[in-house]
């Protein structure tokens, strides 16, 4: 695959302030793709110092020709969807269809409805005696993961743009070649030089660089839990705003009014999908005691239908980790129905779509974010025990209710301490804010709420 050999920084391709790279490897089947350069401290800082001088022009730029930028930005990304999704496939492995669809077609809605917010956004209020101006925050430090790899990006990005801030992007290190991608469709649009700028590089080295660098004004973070932690310390030492998107394991409550056999379908395959690198995954399915059994049965023959359509996960130690988890879930008692640890194949990360019942709230399996195709049942015994057990996590990100009466639907997912529920299956809005209760997060992302992450007040009084 083409990469670039430097870092999109000012408005071009710069050589990089060192010599090492990092290899990109296809985990479909292990082959090296590309290299690209491994950040330092010093290219975050020319980096930076780019974003910061582009900072005013941005900034005071009308919003029209913000939306304007957007807008060419989004239709950049339209003409090179192929490209788009060719490239996510070989660096992810991501079955082509898949990349296609969601990987280049979600990121694609993200940027529209951008190009449309800035445009119709108030960003001054009356409110008695005084206007507030909502103005940008500054320059926006991005730090990204691999599992949906452009739609992260263009999740922070489009907004930061949108609200006048710059940015700074630092992407995963396994999927750095969409992000080199969408800086050349930056390119291509028309954005001014400095307003969107990329360092590649290792999340400990480049990432940590970003974070602690004191012209960084807003930090904005997708990825673990472990290091979003250390994310939000190094923001709090230095009393800059932070967004934190963390890990999930969301519950999908089927209550005994539900259509069974369409919710778990929905279910296996929401889990299924993106061999399971999903934060927001409905990876714990909650059946009433009743109807337990033949949820089982069902889902198990859903598992079935993915044995060699899911593609492969990230990288050896994603392999590695999910089918520890596997393990575990073994050794504390779960029944293995589907899947299991061992590799289905002899070439490339991939893991068994995998599911076990007889899952307790307090296993391991039932606690932890797997991100691997990797599904548990857990049986309630009425809507309180289902509540209980929904709520029994440290995390809060998402979740699903089914039921045969939308109002009993939304009742439940009323008292669930989580930051979106699907109803019955409800489509995805690019305009929903997205983002986590409990340890899933701080702030939103997507529409008008994750705008106005990137904005600051300013109350003036007549
Ligand atoms: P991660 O380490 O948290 O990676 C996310 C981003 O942070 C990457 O760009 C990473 O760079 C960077 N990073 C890593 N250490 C950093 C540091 N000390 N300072 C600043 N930036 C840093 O996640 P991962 O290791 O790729 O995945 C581990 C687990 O995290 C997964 O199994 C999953 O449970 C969870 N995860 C959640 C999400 C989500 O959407 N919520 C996404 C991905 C992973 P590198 O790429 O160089 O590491
Ligand atoms: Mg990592």
């Amino acid at each position: 695959m083409k990469a670039h050999d430097g870092m999109y920084i000012d408005g071009a391709w710069q050589p990089a302030a060192g010599k090492d790279t990092i290899p990109v490897v296809n985990p479909a089947d292990d082959q090296v793709i590309a290299h690209v350069p491994a950040g330092t401290a010093a290219d975050i800082d020319t980096a930076v110092r780019a974003a910061r001088a582009a900072f005013a022009g941005w900034a005071s730029a009308p919003p029209a020709e913000r939306a304007a930028r957007i807008g060419a930005l989004r239709d950049v990304l339209v003409a090179r969807k192929d490209e788009i999704a060719e490239t996510v496939t070989a660096e992810l492995g991501s079955p082509l269809p898949f990349s296609q669809v969601v990987h280049a077609g979600v990121p694609i809605a993200v940027a529209g409805s951008y190009a449309e917010l800035a445009a119709q956004y108030s960003f001054e209020e009356r409110l008695g005696n005084s206007t507030v101006l909502l103005e940008p925050v500054g320059v926006v430090g991005a730090i990204t993961p691999w599992n949906y790899p452009l739609h992260q990006i263009v999740a922070k990005v489009a907004p930061a743009l949108a609200a006048g801030c710059t940015v700074v992007l630092k992407p995963a290190e396994d999927t750095p070649l969409v992000a080199q991608l969408f800086a050349e469709a930056v390119h291509e649009a028309g954005l001014p030089a400095g307003v969107f700028n990329l360092v590649t590089g290792l999340g400990p080295v480049a990432g940590q660089a970003l974070a602690e660098h004191d012209g960084v004004d807003l930090i904005s973070f997708t990825g673990s839990t472990a290091v979003g932690r250390q994310i939000g310390a190094i923001a709090g030492a230095a009393v800059k705003p932070v967004a934190l998107e963390l890990g999930g394991k969301s519950a999908n409550v089927i209550l005994p009014s539900a259509d069974l056999a369409k919710a778990v379908n929905v279910g296996v395959a929401n889990v299924m999908s993106n061999s399971g690198q999903t934060c927001s995954a409905w990876t714990r399915m909650l059946v009433h005691a009743d109807q337990y059994d033949e949820a089982v049965e069902l889902a198990v023959a859903a598992a079935h239908k993915y044995g060699d359509r899911i593609g492969p996960v990230v990288n050896a130690k994603q392999q590695a980790r999910v089918h520890g988890y596997i393990e575990k879930g073994v050794a504390e008692g779960a029944r293995l129905v589907a899947g299991g640890p061992e590799a289905p194949r002899e070439q490339g990360c991939f893991v068994s779509p995998t599911v076990f019942a007889d899952v307790t709230p307090d296993m391991t399996i039932a606690q932890e974010e797997i991100f691997g195709p990797v599904l548990s049942l857990l049986k309630y015994e009425d809507e309180d025990d289902a509540l209980r057990i929904a709520n029994g996590t440290v995390y809060g990100l998402a979740g699903a209710v089914w039921a045969g009466d939308e109002a009993e639907a939304v009742a439940f997912a009323r008292r669930m301490d989580t930051g979106q529920v699907d109803i019955n299956g409800g489509r995805f809005n690019p305009l929903a804010p997205f983002g986590g209760y409990k340890q899933s997060g701080v702030g939103r992302e997507l529409g008008p709420h994750g705008l106005g992450e990137y904005l600051q007040t300013k109350s003036l009084q007549f």
